[in-house]
């Protein structure tokens, strides 16, 4: 059986419920946080509770658990979900009031909801082993992107018109012509003199933890980085492409609007900065 974890107790996850008035579900007045997990331990637990921190803080929700806490309550949810290897969720939000745009003036107790779900790593490599295909959409997001918020309809509006068109990701296009990041990952490319092209971590996309532990991996090798957006037309020149992100670790993009990558074969520096990733972890 599934567990879920809603405000202090395990529930059977098709029992595990919300209020109608959560402000979460009514105004995405909500922030979240994903955790992968490997034999066990969360990966980047640092900086995903550190990202935790700072998107409850731009909310100004208060944390209503500690993180000793939740790592306890995590544990738990593993344990009793029998996973290894998988995604940890965890959102938070305002809490439950009467529906009011402007914040309950009397505070509320922020709702916590936890599930967890297992990670096929085998399926996982065959994609990394492949290769796969992005669409460009245009993104249509808020000014706030970095700020990890349950408001997700544009994110999912582009999964949606990347899997309608056989593709695996979509990456966003800002309105000056550039690729802000996917829907659900960090977007970069290898240009053909070897740099390593992602976009600055500005408010216009989420600082990817991911994204982080890559650009050191990458540090500690010697590789150039340049923190920029890149034009869909530089990422089809590119020598390599690929996405990062905790739920698919670094994957090799080998086709982009149609345009094949190089050979359309996945690149060499993508893989060895996949295999550092998952090595070190
Ligand atoms: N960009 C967006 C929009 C995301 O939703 C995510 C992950 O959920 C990422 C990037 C990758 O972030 P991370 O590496 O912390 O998983």
């Amino acid at each position: 059986m599934r567990f879920a974890y809603v405000n202090g107790r395990f529930f059977p996850h098709g029992e595990a419920s919300i209020h109608v008035e959560d402000r979460g579900f009514q105004f995405a007045d909500a922030v979240y946080e994903v955790w992968s997990v490997r034999k066990g331990e969360l990966m980047d637990a640092d900086g995903h509770f550190a990202r935790l921190e700072r998107s409850l803080g731009e909310l100004r929700i208060t944390a209503p658990r500690s993180r000793a806490a939740l790592e306890h309550i995590i544990g738990e949810l593993l344990r009793r979900n029998r996973i290894r290897n998988g995604l940890v969720y965890l959102q938070i939000s305002r809490g439950q009031a009467r529906r009011d745009h402007a914040f309950p003036k009397q505070a509320v107790t922020p709702t916590i909801v936890l599930t967890c779900k297992r990670l096929d790593l085998a399926a996982a490599d065959a994609r990394a082993q492949c290769g796969i295909a992005v669409i460009t959409v245009p993104d249509q997001r808020w000014a706030r992107c970095d700020i990890k918020t349950v408001n997700l309809l544009p994110n999912v509006l582009a999964k949606q018109a990347a899997h309608e068109a056989g593709a695996v990701e979509a990456w966003q296009v800002d309105r000056d012509g550039r690729v802000t990041e996917g829907s659900s990952t960090n977007a970069w490319i290898v240009t053909k003199a070897g740099k390593l092209v992602t976009r600055q971590a500005d408010q216009g996309i989420l600082h990817g933890i991911t994204r982080a532990r890559i650009i050191k991996c990458a540090q500690d090798v010697g590789l150039e980085i340049e923190e920029r957006g890149f034009t869909p037309q530089e990422a089809y020149e590119a020598r390599e492409a690929f996405l990062t992100s905790a739920t698919s670790f670094v994957t090799p993009v080998v086709l982009i609007d149609n345009h094949i990558i190089a050979n359309g074969e996945p690149g060499s520096l993508t893989l060895s900065l996949r295999q550092a990733y998952l090595g070190e972890a």
